[in-house]
């Protein structure tokens, strides 16, 4: 399977898969055009359409692509996302026969309640949830279930190829250096990203082992960050503490 990242709106990915016979699926298309392009461009025809979240920047062009395409479209089960053939929840795998393709479905709570990730061929498409350097604002949930939901997906293989949903890693990469800022792999993640931006490059996919190594959001248990959070008079036995600390830290800082 091919991975590419298809930048829409002002700073999503629409992240597309196809096998070598020219079958696609797409995942969140927030915007239809740059899947119709991109289709049109590579000679592709689009199956199936995957999507981790009800946010209008994650489905906005699936009305259209249906449309235009004979695409099987899945989702959580969220009367918020219409035209879902299929919902999927939490344990479920989906299995699609062109592009042939297996993934995993994972429900993350925690940026909105009814969020899922798949997770398979050698991918992670987890949406808002986990971000490079970041995680998603708790619109819906608690930290405690964005924790959890963040557990799982560190989990995982560390070689998955995380595909996050938007280019926030510079911004991230600010709010991570302020908090751990003596951490080496994520100096040397911070100027990849650097030369990637200057490139106007995507900074995406990364390799999970990675964020677990550079991602303040899934460091909660490393002494750097269990020193910031006591610093600020959190014991060090509360994780979920720690987290909410840490995400409302990053909510409250610049930029
Ligand atoms: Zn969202
Ligand atoms: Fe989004």
């Amino acid at each position: 399977m091919h991975l590419v990242a298809l930048p829409a709106l002002a700073d999503n990915y629409i992240w597309l898969q196809h096998d070598d016979d020219g079958h696609a699926l797409v995942v969140d298309p927030g915007e239809a055009e740059p899947v119709e392009r991109a289709l049109r461009e590579r000679g592709l025809s689009l199956r199936a359409i995957l999507l981790t979240h009800h946010h209008q920047d994650h489905i906005g062009g699936v009305e259209a692509l249906r449309r235009n395409h004979a695409a099987e479209v899945y989702a959580p089960h969220d009367l918020r996302i219409d035209h879902a053939n299929q919902r999927l929840a939490d344990g479920d795998t989906l299995e699609l026969a062109t592009p042939a393709a297996r993934f995993d479905v994972i429900a993350v709570p925690g940026h909105t309640l009814s969020h899922i990730a798949y997770a398979g061929e050698g991918v992670l498409f987890c949406g808002d949830t986990l971000f490079s350097l970041g995680c998603g604002r708790l619109f819906e949930g608690t930290p405690a279930q964005m924790l959890a939901s963040l557990d799982r997906l560190a989990a995982l293989p560390g070689d998955l190829q995380v595909c996050c949903a938007h280019e926030y890693t510079a911004a991230n990469g600010r709010f991570a250096r302020e908090i751990d800022g003596g951490n080496a792999a994520l100096e040397a993640r911070l100027a990849e990203v650097a030369r990637l931006r200057t490139a106007y490059q995507p900074t995406l996919p990364v390799p999970l082992e990675r964020e677990r190594q550079t991602n303040p959001f899934l460091r909660v248990d490393d002494p750097a960050l269990v020193g910031w959070a006591a610093r600020r008079g959190i014991g060090t036995l509360d994780r979920e503490a720690r987290f909410a600390a840490i995400r409302a830290a990053k909510d409250a800082y610049p930029g």
